[in-house]
């Protein structure tokens, strides 16, 4: 499924996207950054950010750029606005990333919707150029533009991740592991016993997995439990992981349960 918008369209379509559509991530790669760009997203990266959706921006790193302290005139008056309009995104909760060499103009919404073509999201006029962005909704072209274009490698994704690495991990162990599977047990209203019968597995390795306390269960094992709670496992990526998690913390179904479990214990 997808749509060409020009430089008319473009704007309130995608503003909507980042505004409403987006539920975990919104990575945009840019190579230029324009005052009047940013402003016309800035209320969109607002109402994204306050729904905890996170905000990476790419743009082009001028030459030059790590000697801009030392420099006068005119490329000091230029790099000074672009110090200036990437100081702007920060201060609403955009994450921003210099890097050489950008050419591509793209956006990528959940690792589902990817608009690209030859519009500068951050930096056109609507009014003066001719220009052409597609919006494709297909998981697997999302997913290639991120990993072909790096978007996963946010400085400040990567700094946050470093500095809550047994948070930001969904597998921290097995702990966030054992939850969901006790979580799904619970959800299907299983005792152990029960869910021990169906799975050929005892009660007490399910006991140990779901306290996560079984750092080694093997793979053949969590299939068999798997499979008898009518369940998948899949592989996220990590830009993705934040995502999830507070997916399953903030679901309405985990809350009570979690109530419930504290009620009872
Ligand atoms: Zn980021």
């Amino acid at each position: 499924m997808y749509a060409i918008y020009d430089q008319g369209d473009f704007g309130e379509e995608f503003q909507d996207d980042v505004s409403n559509e987006a539920q975990a991530f919104v990575m945009i790669l840019v190579p230029y950054l324009s005052p009047e760009g940013i402003d016309r997203m800035i209320p969109s990266f607002k109402a994204a950010i306050k729904r905890n959706v996170r905000i990476c921006v790419f743009a082009k790193k001028p030459i030059g750029w790590e000697n801009r302290h030392s420099l006068r005139g005119s490329d000091a008056e230029k790099f000074k606005r672009l110090e200036h309009l990437t100081n702007t995104l920060r201060s609403t909760g955009v994450h921003v990333t210099l890097r050489d060499y950008v050419h591509m103009k793209l956006a990528v919404i959940d690792g589902r919707i990817l608009w690209h073509g030859s519009l500068n999201i951050l930096s056109f006029n609507p009014n003066m150029s001719t220009e052409e962005m597609t919006r494709t909704e297909n998981v697997f072209e999302a997913i290639a533009a991120i990993g072909r274009q790096k978007l996963d490698r946010c400085q400040e994704c990567i700094a946050l991740k470093n500095h809550n690495l047994p948070d930001a991990n969904i597998i921290d162990g097995g702990k966030t592991l054992g939850r969901i599977i006790e979580h799904r047990r619970m959800t299907l209203g299983m005792t152990l016993e029960e869910l021990a019968d169906k799975s050929g597995v005892a009660k007490r390795t399910i006991m140990r997995i779901e306290d996560g306390d079984d750092h080694d269960a093997k793979l053949s094992t969590l299939f068999q439990l798997l499979n008898a709670l009518d369940s998948r496992m899949s592989v996220l990526p990590d830009f993705a992981v934040p995502f999830v998690k507070q997916f399953l913390e903030t679901a309405p179904d985990m809350q009570s349960l979690q109530r419930a479990i504290r009620a009872s214990g």
